[in-house]
C-alpha cells in the first residue's frame, strides 16, 4: 500500500450503490463521492487556489501529457513535484496521458471526442488514426505544439507521472474510439490489460496510488471482463475510461455492470463525466470520485449553473437582472455581484468575468456533490 494512501467506506445507501467514503492521501482526506475539478496544466483556468478552495473543491486532477509536453515532468520534478510547483496542497491526480494521445489521432480524424457524433462510421479492427502510431510498446504521435515525434507507453507515462508526483495515477490506456466495432475494441483491451500490468510493475514514489483503468466500450460483457481482469491485477483503486453510450440510461447500466466487478473496498473514479445531469445516476451507480471540465469549461463561456439548468450571461436580457447568478448561493460572486453586472462584464470582455463565473460554478458543483453525501448519510439516495 502506498505510504499515506487508503480508503474507508463509511456507510452505504440502501437505496443504490452509492456509497460515503473516505480516501486517505499524503496530502489530505478525501470525503467521498466527490467532483475532481480539472487542472489541465497544473491550475484551474481563471480562478487562484484561495477561491478555489473556498468553492469547496477537494483535490484536483491535472493532465500529464500536456504537462510532459510543457514545461515537462523534469522542470516540475526539480521544483519538488506538483504540489510544491503549484503550490496547491491538497490531493492531486494526474491522467495517464491516454486521452489525450488518443484524441489527438481518432478523435481529432473523425471529429469526436469522447462521444461518437451521430453519422461517424463505425472504427474497425485494424483501422489505423492519421498521426498515431500504436503498437505494444505504445503510440508515436506528434506534438500539438511543435508537430515533433513523440513517443508515450506505460513506462514512459509511469515515469512521467512519478516526476510530476501526484496522490493518485492512472494506469495507461487506449482509449478507443467510440464507435469502434468490437473487433477493434477486444484487441484494444486486451493490448491496454497487457498496459496496465506494466504499470502496476512499475516503481512509483513511495506516497502515489496506481488506479487501473477499466475499457471495453459500450460493450456490456467486454466492460465486465476489464473489470475483472484488472481487479485480479492488484490496484490500489480503479478508473473508469471510455465512453458507454450517449444517453444517461446508457451509461448507467454500463457502469452498473462495471462496479458489479471491482473490489467493494476499492476507489472508484469515472474519468471525465459531461455533464451535470449525469452527477446523481453516476454516484448512485457507486462512484466514488469522477472529474469534470464543465463548470470551469462554461464558466469562460459565460454558462452560470443554477438549480433550475443554466443562465447564459452573454445575453443582453441580463442586463435588466439585479438578482445574483443563484439567490440561494454561498459563494463570493453571489454575495457581492448581480447578473447584470456578470453579463456587462462579458460583454465588455473583461477577464474579470472569468474568474467570477468560474468561482460560482465550482461552487455550485461541490454543493451538489455535498448534498448528494448528506442524502446517503440520511439514506434518502
Ligand atoms: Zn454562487
Amino acid at each position: 500500500m502506498p505510504r499515506g494512501f487508503g480508503f474507508d467506506v463509511v456507510s452505504r445507501s440502501s437505496r443504490s450503490k452509492a456509497r460515503l467514503g473516505l480516501l486517505r492521501t499524503a496530502h489530505g482526506v478525501v470525503e467521498t463521492p466527490a467532483i475532481v475539478p480539472v487542472a489541465t496544466q497544473g491550475a484551474i483556468k481563471a480562478l487562484p487556489w484561495e477561491p478555489v478552495k473556498a468553492a469547496g473543491t477537494q483535490l484536483v486532477i491535472s493532465n500529464t501529457l500536456h504537462l510532459h509536453l510543457r514545461p515537462g515532468a523534469a522542470v516540475v520534478k526539480k521544483h519538488g513535484g506538483l504540489h510544491a510547483f503549484t503550490g496547491w496542497d491538497r490531493p492531486i491526480f494526474t491522467d495517464s496521458g491516454g486521452y489525450q494521445v488518443f484524441s489527438l489521432g481518432f478523435g481529432k480524424e473523425m471529429g469526436t471526442g469522447k462521444v461518437a457524433k451521430d453519422g461517424t462510421a463505425a472504427v474497425a479492427a485494424g483501422a489505423k488514426p492519421k498521426g498515431l502510431k500504436i503498437t505494444e510498446k505504445g503510440v508515436e504521435f506528434r506534438s500539438y505544439l511543435d508537430g515533433s515525434r513523440l513517443f508515450i507507453g506505460p513506462e514512459e507515462s509511469m515515469a512521467t507521472q512519478r516526476d510530476l508526483g501526484a496522490d493518485v495515477v492512472f494506469a495507461f490506456d487506449e482509449c478507443p474510439p467510440p464507435n469502434a466495432d468490437r473487433a477493434y475494441m477486444e484487441t484494444s483491451m486486451a493490448r491496454t490489460h497487457r498496459w496496465a500490468r506494466r504499470c502496476r510493475d512499475f516503481r512509483l514514489a513511495p506516497h502515489q496510488a496506481l488506479y487501473g483503468v477499466v475499457q471495453g466500450g459500450g460493450f456490456k460483457d467486454l466492460r465486465k471482463q476489464s473489470a475483472r481482469e484488472l481487479a485480479a491485477m492488484g490496484f490500489d483503486g480503479f478508473g473508469i475510461g471510455g465512453e458507454f453510450g450517449a444517453s444517461t440510461r446508457a451509461m448507467t447500466a454500463m457502469l452498473a455492470a462495471t462496479v458489479a466487478e471491482l473490489p467493494d473496498d476499492k476507489p472508484r473514479h469515472l474519468l471525465g463525466i459531461g455533464h451535470p445531469k449525469d452527477i446523481i445516476p453516476v454516484i448512485k451507480s457507486g462512484v466514488d470520485t469522477f472529474d469534470c471540465t464543465v463548470p470551469t469549461h462554461y464558466a469562460r463561456h459565460g454558462v452560470a449553473f443554477v438549480p433550475s439548468g443554466r443562465l447564459d450571461l452573454m445575453k443582453a436580457k441580463f442586463l435588466s437582472d439585479k438578482k445574483p447568478i443563484d439567490p440561494k448561493c454561498e459563494c463570493a460572486t453571489c454575495k457581492a455581484h448581480s447578473r447584470a453586472y456578470l453579463c456587462h462584464l462579458f460583454r465588455s470582455r473583461e477577464i474579470n468575468a472569468l474568474s467570477l463565473v468560474t468561482q460560482h460554478n465550482l461552487h455550485y458543483f461541490n454543493r451538489t456533490v455535498a448534498e448528494a453525501r448528506e442524502l446517503i448519510k440520511k439514506g434518502l439516495l
